[in-house]
């Protein structure tokens, strides 16, 4: 196991922002989560599990967070159920784009909906992340949580409730942690998939930001018919900027950061946008971002 004193959030976050947290400890092999809950003690500090950082906004300075993160890129493993359907079992510190590829490869399909999205395995799964009317919790058989009190520990599906970008092991306690996940997904032609994926970036690359700074969709879509960037975008928000930063002009729910932005701006903007969605419409934006302030709660 590594460990990193001070990392900077700016370093590992995608909207490239956000102050220190005091230490990390990145994860290399298994035996290595039984050594976290020594640190968890020690050090007193707000646990924090990151993946890739693609849906986080975090505070600027100094922060009493203890970073978790699963660097364990390449363990995959397929086993074929049928003449259609195989299992794939992964570690979740996998980045989500070099799973896909994988995938591919093989002529394993079920995921082309995700191509675009720029997390870790382990996040996707904790955000139920999803695109093109797919999301990744539809192909979980079940999950390997680990906790500090129990350890690792498999969750099947039937345990598991999935929600709008939500996702609950139904584990009590305190901190958990998704290490593995086993997957049933379909064998089809890999041209075919490749294909569909190609498609789908295209799509995603004409109406989202992807290759700027950003932190993916600010709020939740209110229910499946309302868009949240639509709410924005009827109140004026689209390309909207404070300080160093603003909503996308091509998608207004992105948050974008133009040029070292701070995080008390983001959270201005986000203000400034739930106040203009109710005035007009009525409704509460809730966010689909996880906002990180030190003391880091996943209900926020
Ligand atoms: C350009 C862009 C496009 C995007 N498009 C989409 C999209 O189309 N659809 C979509 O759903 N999302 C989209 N997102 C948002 C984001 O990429 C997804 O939510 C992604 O799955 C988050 O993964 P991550 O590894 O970056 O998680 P992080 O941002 O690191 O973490 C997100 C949350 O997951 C938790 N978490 C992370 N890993 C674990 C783990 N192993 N165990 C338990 N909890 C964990 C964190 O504590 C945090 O609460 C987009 C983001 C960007 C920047």
């Amino acid at each position: 196991m590594q460990i990193v004193a001070n990392p900077e959030m700016k370093d590992r976050t995608t909207l490239k922002m956000g102050g220190r947290a005091q230490l990390e400890l990145r994860i290399d092999q298994e035996i290595d989560w039984e050594k976290i809950p020594g640190w968890m003690e020690q050090e007193g500090l707000n646990p924090l599990v990151i993946g890739h950082g693609s849906n986080l906004l975090v505070q600027d300075g100094n922060l009493p967070l203890l970073l978790i993160k699963d660097c364990r890129q390449r363990l995959v493993e397929v086993e074929e159920l049928d003449e259609n359907r195989v299992k794939a079992l992964a570690a979740t510190g996998c980045r989500l784009p070099v799973f896909l590829s994988w995938l591919q490869r093989k002529g394993i399909s079920g995921l082309e909906g995700l191509v675009g999205i720029p997390g870790c395995l382990g996040g996707a799964i904790a955000m139920n992340a999803g695109s093109f009317g797919r999301e990744i919790g539809n192909m979980i058989k079940r999950v390997q949580i680990w906790t500090p009190e129990h350890g690792l520990e498999w969750v099947d599906k039937d345990a598991i409730q999935l929600g709008n970008r939500e996702f609950d092991p139904g584990i009590k306690g305190s901190s958990w942690i998704i290490t593995r996940v086993e997957l049933e997904l379909f064998f089809r032609d890999k041209r075919e998939i490749l294909k569909t994926m190609k498609d789908n970036y295209r799509r995603k690359k004409t109406t989202q930001p992807v290759t700027s700074n950003t932190c993916g969709c600010v709020f939740k879509n209110p229910d499946p018919e309302m868009s949240a960037g639509y709410l924005l975008d009827s109140c004026g928000l689209k390309g909207h900027v404070c300080g160093g930063v603003a909503f996308s002009e091509l998608h207004a729910n992105f948050m974008i950061n133009i040029g070292n932005g701070k995080s008390a701006e983001a959270f201005e903007l986000i203000s400034l946008a739930r106040e203009r969605v109710y005035n007009r419409f009525h409704m509460d934006l809730q966010t689909e971002v996880k906002v990180v302030q030190g003391q880091y709660s996943r209900d926020i």
